[in-house]
């Protein structure tokens, strides 16, 4: 079987390379490299505009991105958030000095249960920082109401929600500011960066000012700020890969209805539910290995390698069972059984907009053969 194609769990979208180089000529000849030049302005502009949004200030990376999110709204003491997450959610907060304070997901969306928020509250909590994890939107109806019943902020890690909209458009123009990342694995990509969706001028200003040192012009400098700048090359792929981005979802979308298809005849493998509320940009696909399937997930994630297929068990392990963060109480088990279970159950299944319906068929049949 290594003689098969290796099918990885996803493949960074690229556009042909000829198209990038006059972007390339344009940074050669101008000598402008980076500090908010010309593709940065039409980036930031380009994209507020296809997501729906009124200001966003782009960023070198996705946590960068949620560190200064936290210091412009001057979050600190205890912040409640989610354990089935990547572990820059977590790792934003402590850069801050800020103790995170995991509270369980849902079963249906695995994001971050609001009926269980309210318990973890204490007089330190200043904010709640969810995640639209997998893309699919929080409940943010549900978890506004409490931040507003509790005076609390509401930072969105929102990394898998670009292009996402709920019941009311862009979901990343819910709670006080969302953070995207536009690493090379997720559906929009700029090699490395990120951005902060902001609701107001006066608020960018500030994420502008904190991601360049704090400089507000060359002697003035308001605040610790870090670099945070997204550079000039960075922001040209950017342009050019906002073109193809139509192309890449409606592939994605294939992909996730072949799958959908296919994927209920095989008992034990549970797909989680799409609600039809929202618009989904199909960045996963992820699968439950339940007990009744022949195969532990570890199992099947072996067996798939055997194959060639490079699935990815995401989340694990929980952000809670690293070594900085197990210690905590709420870290503890038996306060997150959903995320426990769901990290044991978890799997993402390939989907990539250069992936085939032949590839897709070896998937499922090496997943229905087990
Ligand atoms: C990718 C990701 C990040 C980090 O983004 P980078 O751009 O890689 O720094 C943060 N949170 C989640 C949920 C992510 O998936």
């Amino acid at each position: 079987m290594r003689d098969t194609k290796p099918i990885y769990v996803t493949q960074p979208h690229l556009p042909p390379l000829a198209e990038f180089l006059p972007y390339l000529e344009k940074i050669w000849d101008s000598r402008v490299l980076t500090n908010g030049g010309p593709f940065h302005a039409q980036l930031e502009a380009a994209l507020c505009d296809y997501l729906g949004v009124e200001h966003l200030a782009l960023f070198t990376n996705g946590t960068i991105g949620l560190i200064t999110a936290l210091q412009a709204l001057r979050i600190t003491g205890e912040v409640i958030t989610t354990p089935y997450s990547f572990v820059a959610t977590a790792h934003s907060l402590v850069w801050n000095g800020i103790k995170p304070v995991f509270v369980d997901v849902h079963p249906d969306t695995l994001n971050l249960d609001p009926a269980r928020i309210e318990a973890a509250i204490t007089p330190q909590t200043t904010a709640i920082m969810p995640v639209h994890c997998y893309g699919h939107p929080c409940d943010v109806d549900a978890i506004e109401k409490i931040a507003d019943n509790y005076n609390l902020k509401v930072i969105y890690d929102a990394a898998h929600a670009f292009g996402v909209k709920c019941h009311c458009g862009s979901v990343l123009t819910h709670g006080d500011l969302s953070v995207l990342s536009f690493h090379a694995t997720k559906v929009f990509n700029t090699f490395e960066g990120g951005a902060i969706i902001c609701p107001d001028a006066k608020t960018k200003v500030r994420i502008d000012h904190l991601k360049n040192f704090g400089f507000v012009d060359e002697t003035i400098v308001v605040a610790p700020g870090i670099n945070g700048k997204m550079s000039e090359f960075n922001a040209a792929l950017g342009l050019l890969q906002l073109k193809g981005i139509d192309a890449a979802l409606a592939r994605r979308r294939e992909v996730d209805a072949l799958y959908r298809r296919l994927l209920p005849e095989i008992k034990g493998i549970r797909i989680l539910s799409d609600s039809g509320e929202h618009t989904s940009n199909y960045a996963y696909f992820p699968v439950m290995v339940e007990d009744d399937y022949p195969l532990s997930r570890d199992g099947l994630y072996t067996r798939l390698r055997e194959q060639n297929i490079f699935s990815r068990r995401y989340f694990y392990p929980l952000i809670t069972d690293f070594p900085m963060y197990r210690g905590l109480p709420s870290a503890q088990a038996e306060n997150l059984p959903v995320a426990t279970a769901a990290a044991r159950k978890a799997l993402c299944l390939p989907i990539y907009p250069g992936l085939t319906d032949e590839d897709v068929y070896r998937v499922v049949d090496c997943l229905r053969s087990a």
